[in-house]
């Protein structure tokens, strides 16, 4: 019979978990593994709540395994260190992002794609090459190889830092990769959330010009007033939406449930791309013509591998760019969940694990 959570590994772990479908946490004990020669145990202070985690708690994808600790911005202080890490020394602030190991031998991983790696293990809900489950970042502490350990810019705060690892590089690698990253470029960013504020915040600092699409008219004035955007359009207003037909050379879409996106592909001009990052649990529709009368491209993007994490960190750093959060006490945890499932976050919960989180 397999061991118990609580039993498979020799340090003691405490957090949060959700048990079924209904998506609410409780406490849970468990346990990580023995600090290995090439790990690094993390100290976890914040952990930021990305709707992804929401997507998993209530099992959206259809593959949630409970208990089920979710959590995948991970920030915090080295406490130990293996033999062969060079990196980390104890005392760092580390970062840890979405994914926890790769195959570190397929094509994908050798291009720096560890993120497309089809033996990648995400921070939760996987299976790790011990054949434990991986448990997140609502929890105290996390071990995990250096090689997915990020160094975290000192100019950074670490709460308003922590929602980068996931929403920044999620945003940041498309840019780079489409193309959609030079001065000038006429960027649309859908769905002002947590992955589409940072990249309101990275496109400026690329120098782009930036039109937010959105379905809630209150966020207009912050768009433009504290994100920086240049343009805000609600996306129910067809007169708004119809008079920026062809203005836009790409669209990042954050949206996380399902919605159309024929309208977003007539805003772009000829060349242009949508790039599709956000995870709806039912299909999106396609019409074709419109990709025709255009040579238009719809393309999609899975977080970033480890190089390119820590590059969009450094950039951050560089450029003073981080999250606008709201830091909350781990046993808010349902409520913002709740919160976040309406709507209701301007624009990242970020939980300060390091001093709510007591067994
Ligand atoms: P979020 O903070 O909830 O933001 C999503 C935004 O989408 C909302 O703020 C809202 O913006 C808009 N929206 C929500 N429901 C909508 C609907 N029915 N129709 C149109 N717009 C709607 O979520 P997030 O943390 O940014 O994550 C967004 C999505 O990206 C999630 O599905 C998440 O799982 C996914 N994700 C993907 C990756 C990846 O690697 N590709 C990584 C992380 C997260 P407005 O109020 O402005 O309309």
């Amino acid at each position: 019979m397999s061991k118990s959570p609580e039993e498979e590994h020799p340090q003691k772990a405490f957090g949060w978990a959700a048990r079924d479908a209904s998506g609410i946490l409780s406490p849970f004990n468990f346990s990580r593994r023995a600090n290995e020669d090439d790990d690094v145990t993390v100290k976890i202070l914040y952990c930021g709540i990305c709707h992804g985690d929401l997507h998993y708690v209530k099992n959206e994808f259809g593959h949630s395994s409970y208990p089920l600790v979710p959590g995948h911005e991970i920030t915090g202080i080295v406490t130990a260190v293996g033999p062969k890490v060079e990196k980390f020394k104890v005392g760092d602030h580390a970062g840890v992002a979405p994914l926890v190991r790769s195959c570190r031998a397929c094509n994908n991983c050798n291009q720096g794609l560890e993120n497309y790696c089809p033996g990648a293990v995400s921070a939760f809900n996987a299976i790790d090459h011990d054949g434990t489950r991986t448990y997140g970042g609502y929890s105290d502490i996390i071990v995990v190889n250096q090689h997915y350990v990020i160094r975290f810019p000192n100019s950074l705060p670490l709460d308003k830092g922590t929602p980068l690892l996931c929403a920044g590089i999620t945003v940041y690698s498309p840019m780079k990769y489409y193309g959609l990253c030079g001065p000038g470029t006429r960027l649309g960013v859908v769905g002002l959330g947590g992955l589409g504020h940072v990249a309101v915040k990275f496109a400026k600092a690329f120098g782009m010009k930036v039109t937010v699409i959105s379905t809630s008219p209150s966020k207009g004035k912050e768009a433009i007033e504290r994100l920086g955007a240049d343009s805000f359009l609600v996306s129910s207003d067809s007169e708004q939406m119809k008079a920026a037909m062809g203005t836009l050379d790409g669209i990042l879409d954050t949206v996380s449930a399902f919605h159309p996106i024929s309208p977003l592909i007539d805003l772009l001009t000829t060349n242009g791309k949508l790039i599709l990052l956000g995870a709806p649990e039912k299909p999106l529709e396609l019409s074709v013509f419109p990709l025709l009368m255009g040579r238009k491209l719809v393309g999609g993007s899975g977080i970033g591998g480890m190089r390119e994490i820590q590059e969009m960190m450094d950039f951050a750093g560089a450029h003073n760019i981080s999250a606008d959060t709201e830091i909350i006490p781990m046993d808010y945890v349902n409520t913002a969940l709740d919160r976040l499932a309406r709507g209701d976050v301007r624009y990242r919960f970020v939980i300060d694990v390091g001093t709510t989180l007591t067994t």
